[in-house]
């Protein structure tokens, strides 16, 4: 037994190794590849998908992987292996390559497609392309085995998560959201974001946002900062790189754009180096890393404490141009909550809205109880209960996300788990920490990185994620801690 599990980590190792590649590929081609360059790389980025795919469906492995299964020789560590290995090799084995590859130019096309038709506001254009590639996740689902296509489909960014599972949850989350939105509409004095929105040099918000990196405990020995078009975190271990993007009218873009991406660094660069190259030696899943990003972005990075050690640095950073801000004015700046169509600039009150707004379209699609012909009326309809918004175009509505054209059917969800986890993970925290609020003041963040890697970064994928979270809170996943945090700071924010 021991020698086939040795064997299974061996091969398991030259995945990890090939799909590192894969990711400096990537990375290169967001940010330093030339742009004539584009259809040599994506030869690359074939070739080396068809090895890797190879070696996860290999009959040996196969073989290796039932033998293990069945062995009550092995530890938990061992265990978790093999589970995260079968379940891996299963998924890739049990999908036929042409429908794989059917998929992959289908969303590739229907992109181009969708990039076209948001800027002309023509949903009929890109209509065809979204019917093809439901279909195909729909077979795709099919060939997994399970009852419910769009848990198949979740189960690729979520394991152990399901649609019944997230939909309780999120109908305990939407009501009290529409509700503590509602009440900030009727405050008297809604803050204003005007001092966010002067002239602050790319070069200065740099620097400090590199600062705040490192203050965070990210390592720029085994990372780094560049930009690009759209943020992203690639890597792991030892080299984990972040990239940011700066508009110089709008300083929280970068700020905390930055803090985002840190936080997913500062997992990849706390994960146990014993279990690196192992099959559960990577991170838990898309929630649990969302969790990181959004914890030091928002329960951390919008906080007042934080601020109040950080704040005047900022200041200092750019000289004059906050002299006459007062720190709880740029508090309120920072966590201005204002119902908009667009998802991406969404506040922490809103945007989980919009994300159950997109898993209540998505899982009726794959369910077959909505026709891609009648999304646009059903998307303006969700806008129009839960935010009280109408899209005035298709382009500001049911076309302004590229999730759909790229073919992630389940993908949305993992947004709002990561919100949800963060902030039972936050309360888990301050139960450890009692100080937290006083270190924060303090500029002392370390001890957050430290329990944050004590706790859940160097387990990997020992548990799934919804193990994980009871381990690390006591208790299973619920919006209660989420909601109590955005009431009780958002009262406080707002005075209502
Ligand atoms: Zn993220």
């Amino acid at each position: 037994m021991r020698e086939k599990y040795e064997l299974v980590l061996r091969l398991w190792g030259e995945i990890q190794d090939l799909r590192e590649i894969q990711q400096l590929l990537e990375w290169d081609l967001q940010v330093t590849m030339p742009p004539a360059g584009a259809e040599q790389r994506s030869r690359h980025l074939e070739a080396l998908a068809a090895v890797i795919h190879r070696k996860l469906t290999a009959p040996a492995l196969g073989d290796l992987l039932a033998a293990l299964e069945a062995s009550p020789r092995l530890d938990e560590q061992e265990r978790a292996d093999v589970r995260e290995a079968v379940r891996e090799h299963r998924r890739a084995v049990r999908i036929p390559p042409e429908l794989v590859a059917e998929h992959a130019r289908a969303a590739s096309l229907a992109q181009q497609v969708w990039q076209q038709a948001r800027e002309e506001n023509r949903f009929a254009d890109f209509r065809p392309h979204l019917e093809h590639l439901l279909d195909l996740n729909r077979q795709i689902a099919a060939t997994l085995g399970q009852a419910n296509p769009y848990d198949a489909l979740l189960e690729e960014y979520e394991p152990g998560e399901t649609e019944a599972s997230l939909r309780s949850l999120f109908q305990e989350l939407r009501p009290r959201l529409v509700r503590l939105l509602d009440r900030l509409r009727g405050a008297a004095t809604p803050p204003g974001a005007a001092c966010l929105q002067r002239h602050f040099p790319a070069e200065a918000q740099e620097a400090f946002n590199r600062r705040l990196a490192a203050d965070l405990g990210y390592d720029f020995s085994a990372g780094r900062l560049d930009r690009s078009a759209h943020p992203f975190t690639s890597g792991t271990l030892r080299d984990v790189r972040i990239t940011t993007r700066y508009h110089e009218r709008n300083l929280g873009t970068a700020l905390f754009g930055t803090l985002h991406e840190a936080g997913h660094a500062l997992y990849e660069q706390g994960l146990d180096p014993e279990a690196y190259r192992r099959p559960a030696g990577g991170a838990c899943s898309m929630g649990i890393h969302e969790s990181q990003s959004r914890l030091w972005e928002n329960l951390i990075g919008r906080s007042g404490p934080f601020w109040r050690h950080y704040f005047p640095l900022l200041r200092q950073a750019f000289p004059g141009l906050l002299d006459d801000v007062t720190g709880e004015e740029f508090l309120r700046a920072i966590n201005r909550s204002q119902p908009s169509l667009n998802r991406v600039e969404a506040d922490e009150v809103t945007y989980n809205l919009h994300i159950i707004l997109r898993f209540e379209l998505e899982s009726a699609l794959v369910g077959n109880r909505l026709q891609v012909k009648d999304l646009p009326e059903a998307w303006n309809a969700g806008m129009t209960a839960t935010l009280g918004l109408q899209s005035p175009t298709d382009r500001e509505g049911v076309l302004q996300d590229i999730h759909w054209a790229a073919g992630l059917f389940g993908y949305f969800p993992t947004y709002t788990l990561g919100n949800l986890y963060a902030a039972q993970f936050v309360e888990a925290l301050r139960r450890d920490l009692p100080d937290l609020d006083d270190r924060l003041a303090r500029g002392e963040l370390r001890p957050v990185r430290e329990w944050l890697r004590e706790r859940i970064h160097r387990h990997g994928r020992r548990w799934p994620a919804p193990e994980l979270c009871r381990q690390v809170t006591g208790n299973p996943l619920s919006a209660e801690p989420a909601m109590n945090y955005l009431e009780e700071k958002y009262t406080r924010l707002y005075c209502c």
